[in-house]
């Protein structure tokens, strides 16, 4: 891998390809595989993952908003995609790029019905999200009857899957909550296919839910977060390898007086005489302030060196006094082979979700095939 010279994430196809067949090698041969994309592809870039996923053939892709699945439709995706959580102001848009809407409510299922039929549409595919716990989007159950009643006077859409999503998959603890959410969406996507008379695919599973609860798999899954290299457990995040590497390099190397303080606030007072690296990466970067005070760390020629002080827009201030380093050396945040975004994260008491898809626009990617 080349050294850095500036702030960049390296993006690893061939551990998204990885990750992919070990996701794949979970499932029975005909279980179909979606692949979410949202938020960048949770931090990556949407539109180069998806591309690659589309020719490792994965099935289908989701994002969260609308304006998500235009961009991968300009960039060329040609395979389904669902709208998580579309909102009823874009459906126009939507159709126009073919896209394919969750449909969670009465309110939202009327909306969209109106505008396909605007819009001439046939048998439109939709999805229909059930809610089995996790209390966020979702029909109930005394909802089955009105949407199998609804569908059944329309030929405007057509259902092309039933889903719903489980609430702690990764939380062991919480098994007997997962498998009464299971069940529950077994009663209930049974009872709508029965009175819609033709069968749409199921699907529950996140990566999580993919590795613990294989009688869960239905039709299809959907993986975000396993694809880029997490499995939410030190045993799963042992066989997926983070495909992302964000790295940097030092601007400027200061020596700090005991009695001097670094940066903002003065948060940081020292007690004795150090040594600090100032770094081009900041919380504008997405590197938040909880990282600041000595919680988040990086490293510096295989070595840890905690973040001194508060996390500045555009900069951060490392302790560097036991560490052999010059200024223009690179530096890693996070990555496969030192300190994962998901152990950073604990560092700080958040999890790698957060840490990745918070690295903003401004950090350049850089793609290695
Ligand atoms: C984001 C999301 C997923 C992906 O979850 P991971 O834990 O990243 O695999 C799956 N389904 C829904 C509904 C989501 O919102």
């Amino acid at each position: 891998m080349p050294k850095a010279q500036e702030t960049v994430l390296e993006i690893d196809l061939n551990a998204l390809k990885q990750n992919f067949n070990y996701l794949k090698s979970k499932l029975k041969d005909n279980t179909k595989i979606l692949a979410v994309v949202k938020a960048f592809a949770y931090g990556n870039d949407s539109c180069e993952i998806a591309k690659y996923l589309e020719n490792l053939d994965a099935d289908y892709f989701a994002v969260a908003y609308v304006n998500e699945g235009v961009t991968l439709r300009q960039a060329g995706v040609t395979k389904p995609i669902l709208v998580l959580h579309p909102i009823a102001i874009n459906f126009k848009t939507l159709i126009e790029h073919c896209l394919e809407p969750n449909l969670y409510s009465v309110k939202i299922l009327e909306a969209f019905i109106e505008i396909a039929t605007q819009e001439n549409q046939r048998n439109y595919p939709i999805h229909i999200k059930f809610n089995t716990g996790l209390n966020r989007l979702g029909f109930d159950e005394n909802d089955i009857e009105f949407i199998a009643n609804k569908l059944k006077e329309t030929s405007v859409v057509k259902v092309k899957t039933v889903f719903s999503h489980l609430a702690a998959s990764e939380d062991l603890n919480e098994r007997d909550f997962t498998l009464t959410q299971i069940n529950t969406f077994k009663n209930y996507s049974e009872k709508l296919i029965d009175l819609l008379g033709y069968k749409p695919l199921r699907h529950m599973c996140n990566t999580s839910g993919i590795l613990n609860y294989p009688e869960a798999h239905f039709d299809m899954v959907r993986t975000g977060v396993g694809l880029y290299g997490f499995g939410n457990s030190e045993k799963e995040s042992k066989n997926l390898k983070p495909i992302a590497t964000l790295k940097t390099i030092i601007s400027q190397i200061h020596t700090i007086e005991k009695g001097e303080s670094v940066g903002y606030n003065r948060a940081f007072k020292s007690t004795t005489k150090i040594r600090t690296a100032t770094l081009p990466i900041g919380h504008a970067d997405g590197i938040n302030r909880i990282y600041g005070k000595g919680k988040g760390f990086v490293t510096i020629d295989g070595e840890k060196a905690p973040i001194v002080g508060n996390v500045c827009m555009d900069m951060i201030m490392v302790d560097v006094t036991n560490i052999e380093c010059k200024e223009g050396d690179e530096v890693i945040i996070f990555g496969p082979d030192f300190t994962t975004a998901e152990t950073l994260a604990e560092s700080a008491g958040t999890i790698s979700y957060e840490l990745i898809t918070s690295i903003s626009q401004r950090v350049k990617r850089v793609l290695l095939k």
